[in-house]
């Protein structure tokens, strides 16, 4: 049996801040704000994992009172997620992702963040989807206020 998982998420900017997006620090002169590195792309594939074996969210997994997860990585909460997929007996089989935002260039880091998505998941690269666009400059996405994401897991299961 195959099932599906949706995640998706938003951070808005922050002054002192790093952007970090699929585990790349990218300069681009401010961050996403967040308890965590406030990696809005990692952030909605782990929610992808854990809806598709039905799991809550991440901020029931990862809740931003926990002092132990502050400034964490969000590639470790990824692998956690991954390895709740695993424990559930669940195969992951892709995911693929879409990040919204007017800037930077996305483009010249997609291949180190897919390489670091592809070893947090245990997966072969060419599953690891990563695409980029911009919000048409409509709404806050448009106005740089922030950025989102959204992610979809296949995940085999048993039954
Ligand atoms: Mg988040």
């Amino acid at each position: 049996m195959f099932r599906s998982g949706i995640g998706y998420d938003a951070h808005r900017f922050g002054e002192g801040r790093k952007l970090v997006l699929g585990g790349v620090e990218i300069p681009h002169g401010r961050g996403l704000e967040g308890h965590s590195d406030a990696d809005v792309l990692t952030h909605a594939m782990a929610d992808a994992l854990l809806g598709a074996i039905g799991e809550r969210d991440i901020g029931h997994h990862f809740p931003n009172n926990d002092p132990t997860i502050r400034g964490i990585n969000s590639l470790e909460i990824v692998r956690k997620a991954a390895n709740l997929v695993t424990a559930a007996g669940g195969k992951l089989i892709n995911i693929d992702s879409c990040l919204i935002a007017e800037a930077p260039k996305i483009g010249p880091h997609i291949a180190t963040m897919k390489a670091n998505l592809a070893r947090v998941l245990g997966l072969d690269e060419r599953r690891v989807g990563i695409k980029a666009t911009t919000n048409e400059r409509m709404g806050f996405l448009g106005r740089g206020e922030g950025m989102a994401a959204t992610a979809v897991a296949s995940v085999e299961m048993p039954g």
